[in-house]
């Protein structure tokens, strides 16, 4: 099965990583911060890892503070009593839960329908647990569009309705959504959550930007509408929510009928997840409201995303304004790159894109993530025609790409 489709190409993440990029080029490229966790965040963390328990396994579950810990923080949100002994799972970054929501739940053929551009990982974590990906677009803003918003990029209800066979699975949804920035609707959420019901879906509703919606726009849960609970599986991610990406804990929170066989896969694919991380992340959850963390964070990266649209703005250049996430889509359409220009062959054999972002990276010296990789290859050359800059950075650094970034004039 790796032999098919894109397994054994090298992944945009591993082309595009910092060692492949010059020394001093700007990295917005992968998602993640050059800032550290907050320190009361990080201190326990040092206190975990001097306490014996938390140096060992941890139950497949997940350590009860932790899941004690979510159960405070999604209860309320979710109006729910939530049961932290069948109805959350910890899991090794949200990437591994998905995962094991596919090996728990795909037969052979069964399909996952997925709103596209998709993140990069759920098409092989689809395929490798024997699924088969259906895409669904979220079309792109109108040209007409002058300055356009990560709500222009629509969805078509009649669309995802007839993308449904009898073998549909799944829908994945992506709230706020990677690479777009599209934070759905509620209403969105209602016509998506009604297929699901009228055709016995589940849904999986990968939440990990959660924390991060701007302008306004308010993050809604999927799993909060009317019968949509026992079908719904939401995902969330420490490494977002608290400037940790290398940590991996993430964690599931749905129904007894859904956590209880991923369990079973997440314990035979790692056992359990790192132990002293996740009192840390405990500790972050618990501590958040009186440190007003989510609330500083959010203006935060409210600042870091007007420095970087600044510049594209003063360049001219046509991006959609994220509404939700860290990321920013540029349109790099009309970014000439000279013909006699050589690249890698890993960049080379790919879209228009990647050798777009890859000349950025060396003659600009700032790093982005060509978005064809967030398509399937039918479909890539609607990617082609951005690429996506990280903003999850400090204000300084930031600016300094914005700098850089003027020499695309
Ligand atoms: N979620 C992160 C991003 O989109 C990184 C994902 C990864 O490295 N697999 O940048």
């Amino acid at each position: 099965r790796l032999k098919e489709g894109r397994a054994l190409i090298q992944d945009v993440w591993s082309i595009f990583a910092a060692v492949n990029l010059p020394a001093d080029c700007i990295n917005l490229g992968q998602g993640y911060m050059n800032f550290a966790p907050p320190k009361w965040v990080t201190d326990s963390a040092e206190e975990a890892l001097k306490t014996v328990a938390p140096n060992h396994y941890s139950h497949p579950r997940g350590r009860i503070r932790l899941r004690e810990a979510l159960k405070a923080h999604y209860g309320p949100q979710l109006n729910r009593d939530l049961d932290v002994e069948s109805e959350i799972l910890v899991t090794s970054g949200a990437n591994e839960g998905q995962y094991s929501v596919f090996t728990a739940f795909l037969e052979q053929g069964d399909e996952v329908i997925m709103f596209e551009p998709f993140f990069d990982q759920y098409l092989p974590s689809v395929t490798f647990n024997s699924g088969k990906p259906v895409y669904v677009p979220l079309h792109p803003p109108a040209d007409s569009i002058k300055k356009p918003t990560s709500d222009d990029w629509t969805i078509n209800i009649d669309e995802l309705r007839r993308a449904v066979t009898p073998r549909t699975k799944m829908i994945i949804v992506n709230t706020p959504h990677n690479p777009v920035g599209k934070v759905f609707t509620k209403a969105e959420l209602v016509a998506i959550a009604e297929i699901a019901e009228e055709f016995n879906l589940l849904v999986m509703s990968d939440e990990v930007y959660d924390c991060l919606t701007f302008d306004g726009k308010e993050h809604f849960r999927i799993a909060t509408l009317p019968g949509m609970w026992d079908r719904t599986v939401t995902v969330g991610s420490a490494g977002k929510s608290f400037a940790a990406t290398g940590w991996r804990v993430g964690w599931l929170i749905g129904p007894k009928s859904i956590i209880q066989p991923t369990l079973a896969a997440t314990t035979r694919i790692v056992f359990c997840t790192n132990s002293p991380l996740q009192e840390a992340t405990a500790a972050g959850l618990e501590q958040a409201d009186k440190h007003q963390f989510f609330e500083t964070q959010r203006a935060e990266y409210l600042e870091r995303r007007s420095i970087l649209c600044e510049a594209f703005d003063k360049l001219g250049l046509k991006y959609t304004l994220p509404e939700g996430s860290y990321f920013v889509l540029l349109d790099v359409s009309k970014i000439e790159i000279p013909d006699e220009y050589t690249f890698p062959e890993t960049v080379s054999g790919r879209g228009r894109d990647f050798r777009v972002a890859w000349w950025m990276a060396y003659e600009i010296g700032v790093s982005s993530i060509p978005v064809s990789e967030f398509y399937c290859d039918e479909h890539a050359h609607i990617g082609e025609a951005y690429a996506r800059f990280a903003f999850c950075k400090d204000n300084d650094t930031l600016r300094k790409a914005a700098e850089r970034l003027l020499g695309l004039a």
